[in-house]
């Protein structure tokens, strides 16, 4: 009998395969294979035949045969268990799980050497005088012919000479040079009581290897990092690995270099912006066990850690940690349940904890560890509302009167601003005065943003761009057209007109498009080279800057438009975080916020500085509309380059809703963003009671509707953009 083996190709269009393993190979459940399809080679990873119950068996003589194993360690069986719940949960193909586990073809290559030579101690029989002066300038270094070479002064040929004559040996050497390990004493810090306590229950938790999922909950500046720096180390010390997620790449920078301080070496990063050797080298340390630390965004969840033994998400609040295409996962809730499944701690950190996880810790299911004072005693700033209906700025201005003067007083005593807007560019609409037309993308339903610094108008969902207009395309007027509303750069010439001495920077991910670029902006502030910052969200998070004093929000109200489920939660989020930017050093710190709404929820709950009230109002809000955490949402969302097409396959998709008790269909109708990337698009609303096994529900519904290839549905599970 030949034995055959299940194989999942990294395919997303197909299910589970299986394959002839050939006589003298061995592959288990989590190997790393190569198998044929058609005339093409795949990779794949063979699965448990129990998983996939329903796969119909194909008779011995069709199989074809597997090609061979990579020289990879087989993804553990854990592992495999959180992918298919993963793909489960979120109604997404295995494969496309599985190749976020598997994000390195190099790695996959396997293991590649590069021959060095280096001096055996034995004389050449013939010495000349280019072969001494070689051995004597390299001496005990190792290195290529070439880099022997330039080091010897000499040519190539006479290395070879001198391997020839037995004189160098050659040495084989991996390509992917081995990490520095992180000491867990290189510099610890004297923790305050608080603190330490705090410390003490991660790391007993970490000893305990069992799941235990905490939130660490602290004002900005309590000192979170540090607490869970112990955590960290005590992993470390255990011999296991540890994955910190963060949401945004541009928070890696300050991240590494607190790290070294604290380890004496930086961890291992993980992103998008990797290169394809940098990529290959983490991977091959994560699945060997040798990476101790990874950082990363939240595409390093998924990577085949063998030795797992703690996860921090911090700022674990962010959206950015629900990705929206592909598998529409949220790194937060899958962090929990690989520690759930792999048996540690992880830690949720955020002073703006989400409802979701304040609700699960008012279950009992998490547990929360308070730090309740910032650091060293600094206070946190009161944050005071600007009512911009009886104290309006300027026409065609945006900062008022009352900020202007707080701003005055900060450049007199030789401090630092912030002006937050939650607004890349110039200003988000363009139209011609003379005739109305308006700026559109022609891909989507959106404005094109005008970009003053770059001269062009962008569009902020498919990137499409076109060189900033002189005239009207329409009506051909010249000088006619007018910026609508600002965006960062606008209020940094506000800035500039009204302080035409104050150095500004603008921060956004225009400008801060590197960790590069993000180290210069954090080294130019703190060298007090800076005397007003304008920025997006990427400024309100992991910037600690002591001489910064005065944080002013140009529009509070901006998140509130548009009215989702989460946007006085999030409005709040954000709001909290960047006023958490002022004040952290001795200075103390003062936040205004501009507001259209001072009558709002959210508004009166920043200004009174009473977060408790805020979150028992907007809880009482979610469990009223029985929405998330208290019942469920799902969306469906149909797109096609061919509107007919897509509107009918919604229509159709509405029409075959199955009648569930607890579970209601709404729509569908075209989504707000009608069209993206030159995609038609329709959605459906799904709500339904936690009770309700949604996903069945909707798998059971989509199996018996088809539709064509060039039409897309995608299913988002717990989603956080209905656009
Ligand atoms: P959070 O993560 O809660 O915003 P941080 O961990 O960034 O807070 O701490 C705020 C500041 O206080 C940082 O500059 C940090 O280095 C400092 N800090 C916190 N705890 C200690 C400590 N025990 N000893 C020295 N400095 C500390
Ligand atoms: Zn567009």
């Amino acid at each position: 009998m030949s034995s055959r083996a299940r194989v999942i190709l990294l395919n997303a269009a197909l299910g589970p395969l299986d394959y002839r393993v050939p006589h003298g190979m061995t592959v288990q459940p989590g190997s790393i294979i190569v198998a044929p399809l058609g005339p093409r080679q795949l990779i794949g990873v063979v699965w448990e035949e129990d998983s996939f119950p329903d796969v119909e068996s194909v008779g011995d003589n069709r199989l074809r045969n597997i090609v061979g194993p990579v020289d990879a360690p087989p993804i553990p069986e854990t592992l495999r268990r959180l992918i298919e719940w993963t793909a489960d949960y979120y109604l997404a193909p295995i494969a496309s799980v599985l190749r976020m586990t598997l994000a390195s073809m190099s790695a996959l290559e396997g293991a590649r050497t590069v021959i060095e030579y280096r001096a055996t101690g034995d004389l050449p029989d013939r010495m000349t005088e280019q072969r001494a002066q070689a051995m004597e300038r390299i001496g005990e270094r190792q290195g290529l012919i070439r880099e022997l070479a330039l080091i010897g002064g000499v040519s190539d040929a006479v290395i070879r000479g001198l391997v020839k004559a037995g004189a160098f040996e050659a040495v084989e050497v991996s390509i992917d040079t081995p990490f520095p390990r992180p000491d867990p004493d290189h510099a610890p810090p004297q923790l305050s009581d608080g603190q330490a306590s705090a410390a003490t229950e991660f790391v007993n938790a970490v000893r305990q290897r069992d799941f235990a999922p905490f939130l660490l909950d602290g004002v900005t500046g309590s000192g979170k990092t540090e607490v869970y720096f112990e955590a960290i180390a005590a992993a470390i010390r255990e011999g296991r690995q540890v994955l910190v997620l963060l949401p945004e790449i541009a928070l890696t920078e300050p991240f590494l270099e607190r790290f070294e301080k604290r380890f004496g070496t930086v961890p291992i990063s993980w992103h998008s912006g990797l290169r394809q050797s940098e990529r290959r080298r983490a991977w091959r340390a994560i699945a060997s066990g040798e990476a101790a630390v990874v950082v990363g965004a939240r595409s390093a969840l998924f990577l085949p850690y063998p030795n797992l033994g703690l996860i921090v998400v911090d700022e674990a609040h962010e959206a950015s940690f629900k990705q929206e295409d592909g598998v529409h996962y949220h790194a937060r809730d899958v962090a929990v349940m690989r520690g759930l499944m792999e048996k540690f701690p992880v830690i949720l950190a955020s002073a703006t904890p989400a409802i979701e996880t304040r609700h699960q810790v008012e279950l009992g299911r998490y547990r929360e560890i308070k730090l309740p004072a910032r650091f060293g005693g600094a206070e946190m700033p009161g944050i005071e509302g600007i009512n911009l209906l009886t104290d309006p700025p300027e026409r065609g201005r945006w900062i008022a009167p009352p900020l202007i003067k707080a701003i005055d007083e900060t450049m007199e005593k030789g401090e630092q601003s912030l002006l937050f807007l939650n607004r890349r560019g110039y200003a988000p609409l363009t139209l011609c005065r003379h005739c109305g037309y308006r700026f559109q993308c022609p891909n989507c339903t959106a404005w094109m943003v005008e970009h003053r610094l770059t001269k062009r108008l962008a569009c902020h969902h498919c990137g499409h761009v076109i060189p900033s207009p002189r005239f009207c395309p329409e009506c051909k007027e010249e000088d006619s057209l007018v910026a609508c509303g600002p965006g960062v750069e606008r209020i940094a010439d506000e800035v500039k007109a009204l302080w035409p001495q104050a150095r500004t920077a603008i921060v956004t991910s225009d400008t801060l498009w590197s960790p590069a670029k993000a180290a210069e902006f954090v080294k130019s502030v703190e060298a007090g080279a800076v005397d007003i910052i304008i920025g997006t969200q990427l400024v309100t998070k992991g910037y600690h800057f002591p001489n910064l004093t005065l944080v002013g929000v140009i529009d509070a109200d901006l998140g509130l438009e548009g009215g989702d489920l989460r946007a006085s939660e999030r409005t709040f989020q954000q709001i909290v975080q960047v006023a958490g930017r002022a004040g952290r050093g001795q200075k103390p710190g003062r936040v205004f916020i501009q507001t259209r709404m001072p009558e709002a929820e959210v508004i009166k709950a920043l200004i009174a500085g009473d977060s408790e009230r805020f979150y028992e109002v907007e809880t009482e809000n979610r469990r009223r509309a029985n929405a998330p955490p208290f019942g469920r949402f799902a969306a469906i969302i149909i797109s096609s380059e061919d509107a007919d097409e897509a509107a009918q396959v919604a229509r159709l998709i509405g029409k075959s809703a199955p009648p569930i008790d607890g579970m209601r269909v709404y729509g569908p109708a075209p989504a707000p963003l009608s069209v993206l990337r030159g995609r038609h698009r329709h959605r459906l609303l799904i709500h339904a009671s936690r009770q309700i096994d949604v996903q069945s529900a909707i798998r059971e519904w989509l199996d018996n509707i088809t539709w064509k290839s060039g039409t897309r549905v995608a299913v988002d599970v717990d989603p956080y953009s209905f656009m």
